[in-house]
């Protein structure tokens, strides 16, 4: 047996070590095919584990890959045959919630689905939900900076972060574990490892801070029929809910008629024949009170013209069954086979002329092309799904540079939330100017000199 991997089985032990066809049977992708390359996949259990086997890789200038729940959407997790994988599949403890200071201490491998339960059996709230939060890890959410569902009342992974612990590439374990809010004490080392796709350490642990559990949760799902009325209700709603606005998810109508009208898993709640669709959620702390609230609202918003039709969710079922059609990428992916997937960001005001401008391209270029815009508007934050019929290489280089430069002349970003990767590390120069790539590339040369951690993932390295 080659003597690294040897070394390596001595620190993580046989359980610990995965080679051949037991690799080739995982997956490094989402949706999971099987079929990961790397020369093997190591499962440490403990921090210590992974200081070791980190300061190992970097004396002998070995790659490695670190794989939480493999939601990723951009290639973050992806291997090639000379890399090692690093799982933090067994690193899943939680430990006792404080309900003093709202805090709740997890390993990187625990599940969001675990913590967000974990919470809520404290009688507390760990707000940040996706549709992956059954597979998606702690530490896969922070090193993509996930956002998702509710971010527009308590904002991305960032600010839910208080504490974090990760080992560097050459071993040394950085413990910055306190669950203070306030810590002004010098740089404030965990932002590096936020948002930085396991390419500056790998995220072992980490002090999560949570927040009232709500009493009382109104949904409806309204139809209104042109974009600057979007922006009103949006500002009107939130203002008269008093800071109690949760979710501010939008449908073009080209989603709801693919998803809800010309499809029998959802029924049909809202007519189909509307230009957006609004899922609007609001929680908070009184049941009755709130739900007085959330209704007069709305009803001023139905005599103020902003909205055509509602309808609210009247039970905790018919509140999931309005989610299902928002969260529903299942079908998405299955009618708009083969599917591009974009999440960008830019300027309410520019969306809706953003969305009609992409969409003419692509009837020009591809006239059975289709496409459907949808997501968390109230972030400034949509999703484009987009198909042409193939995934060829430049296929989809064409319809990135549809999306891309269109997003550009609006000062938009071309990733919101699910990161860079590989599938957009060539577009990063849309987002970010060549003196923020070369801080990026200084801060990582600074940290993993020889270039081992999630090798080429954001942007290109050069190892030393
Ligand atoms: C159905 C579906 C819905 C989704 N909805 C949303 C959404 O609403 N909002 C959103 O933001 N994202 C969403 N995503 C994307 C995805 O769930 C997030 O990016 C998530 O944060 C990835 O977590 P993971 O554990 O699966 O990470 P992985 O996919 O395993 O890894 C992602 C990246 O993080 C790195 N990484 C993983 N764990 C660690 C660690 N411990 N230390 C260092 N680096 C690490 C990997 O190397 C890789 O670069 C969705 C995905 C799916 C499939």
């Amino acid at each position: 047996m080659n003597s690294l991997i040897s070394k390596m089985k001595q620190i993580v032990g046989a359980r610990g070590i995965l080679l051949g066809a037991d690799v080739r049977s995982r997956s490094d992708f989402w949706p999971p095919t099987g079929g990961c390359q790397a020369k093997a996949l190591l499962r440490p259990a403990t921090t210590r584990e992974v200081s070791e086997i980190l300061k190992l890789c970097h004396a002998e200038g070995q790659t490695v890959v670190t794989h939480g729940g493999l939601t990723g959407l951009v290639g973050g997790a992806r291997a090639c045959e000379d890399d090692l994988v690093l799982s933090m599949e067994r690193m899943t403890d939680i430990a006792a919630v404080d309900v003093i200071n709202r805090t709740i201490s997890v390993e990187a491998g625990v599940p969001l689905q675990k913590v967000q339960e974990a919470a809520e059996a404290a009688d507390l709230l760990f707000p940040l939900d996706l549709g992956a939060r059954g597979s998606a890890t702690i530490g896969g959410t922070i090193s993509t900076n996930a956002g998702g569902n509710s971010v527009i009342r308590y904002g991305m992974m960032r600010n839910q972060l208080l504490g974090v612990e990760a080992v560097l590439a050459d071993g040394t374990i950085i413990s910055s574990l306190k669950g203070v809010i306030k810590n002004n004490t010098g740089y404030d080392l965990k932002q590096l490892f936020i948002g930085s796709e396991g390419t500056l350490g790998v995220v072992t642990r980490a002090v999560l801070r949570l927040r009232p559990l709500p009493r009382s949760c109104n949904t409806a799902l309204v139809a209104i029929d042109d974009f600057e009325r979007l922006g009103r209700f949006l500002r009107d709603m939130d203002s008269a809910l008093g800071g109690t606005l949760s979710a501010y998810e939008v449908l073009w109508n080209d989603f709801y008629r693919l998803i809800v009208a010309n499809s029998d898993r959802h029924g049909l709640p809202l007519g189909p024949d509307h230009e957006f669709y609004v899922l609007i959620e609001s929680t908070g702390g009184h049941e009755d009170a709130d739900k007085a609230r959330f209704e007069a609202a709305l009803e001023e918003a139905l005599e103020q013209e902003l909205i055509v039709d509602a309808v609210v969710a009247q039970s905790k079922q018919q509140r999931e069954d309005l989610w299902a059609i928002r969260d529903d990428i299942e079908s998405l992916a299955k009618k708009l086979f083969p599917p591009i997937t974009y999440d960008i960001s830019l300027g309410i005001p520019q969306m809706d002329d953003y969305v009609s401008e992409v969409r003419q391209q692509l009837t020009e270029h591809w006239p059975d092309s289709h496409m459907v815009a949808f997501g968390h508007l109230g972030d400034g934050n949509i999703h484009l799904v987009i198909t042409v019929g193939s995934l060829e290489t430049d296929e989809v280089h064409a319809v990135n540079e549809i999306v891309y430069t269109a997003l550009g002349r609006r000062q938009g970003v071309i990733s919101a939330e699910h990161g860079i990767g590989l599938d957009k590390r060539e577009y990063l120069k849309h987002s970010r100017s060549a003196e923020e790539i070369a801080l990026m590339k200084t801060i990582k040369q600074a940290l993993d000199p020889r270039g081992i951690l999630n090798p080429n993932k954001i942007f290109e390295v050069v190892s030393s």
